[in-house]
């Protein structure tokens, strides 16, 4: 089992860990800062720094059978378990991530309908909506993400005992079609006033933090499906 810093706090740019089992292709840690894949966010990459100055580059974090794996690069020689190491995202990439996923937070709240779909990318991401007979107009969902975002909303989470979200559905709603739970809890995001659902992602701390988005094209992908794209403009 691995610790996952990254759950408590998304900020949390390296760390100091030990190797506890060896992947075909990669680690396991004790402890990662390393966000792996799911909810439709793809797993951090970054390096992972040798006691004997050696670094290894980390091309991708999944979840595999031996447990959350930091994938290395073909050719690279693993430390071998019980090596002790220090961990450290690619930050840039990581906080481009953080502001499309809470913004595609907020497009599900400006779009409200119910998502079958979705993509985190580091500047565009998009969600798939049924949206019914509804009419999407992508001007006026623009205008609603400016001004949650110009508001600068506190973006939260906490946890509720597993037992307590099967009591509201409600809550699952589309990043994570089945959030991740430890212990019998699970996890929460809330943005202040505007949306609350459980969610195992990364997220900034406000909305103003997102900064600028432009909606891209809204695509038809089936009878009612509709497709929303989103762009970080810088
Ligand atoms: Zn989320």
């Amino acid at each position: 089992m691995t610790e996952e810093l990254f759950r408590e706090d998304a900020f949390a740019r390296a760390c100091d860990a030990s190797v506890v089992a060896l992947a075909p292709d990669g680690v396991c840690l004790d402890r990662t800062v390393f966000y792996c894949t799911g909810g439709g966010q793809p797993g951090d990459r970054g390096r992972l720094l040798l006691q004997d100055g050696g670094a290894l580059e980390v091309i991708d974090t999944v979840k595999a059978a031996e447990g959350i794996v930091h994938r290395t690069a073909e050719d690279s020689v693993l430390p071998p378990v019980g090596a002790r190491l220090r961990a450290e995202i690619d930050w840039e990439r990581r906080h481009r991530l953080m502001r499309m996923h809470s913004a595609l937070h907020l497009l599900c709240r400006a779009v409200d309908c119910p998502v079958t779909g979705g993509q985190v990318g580091e500047g565009r991401s998009r969600l798939d909506f049924d949206a019914g007979e509804a009419k999407l107009d992508k001007e006026e969902i623009a205008a609603r993400l400016a001004q949650w975002i110009a508001d600068d909303r506190p973006i939260r989470h906490f946890w509720i005992e597993a037992d307590e979200l099967a009591a509201r559905p409600e809550l699952v709603r589309t990043m994570s079609v089945r959030p991740p739970t430890a212990s019998g809890r699970v996890r929460l995001v809330e943005i202040e006033g505007l949306d609350l659902q459980a969610c195992g992602g990364t997220h900034v701390r406000s909305t103003g933090e997102m900064g600028r988005l432009e909606v891209g094209k809204i695509e038809n992908k089936g009878r009612q499906n509709r497709r929303v794209n989103l762009i970080l403009a810088d």
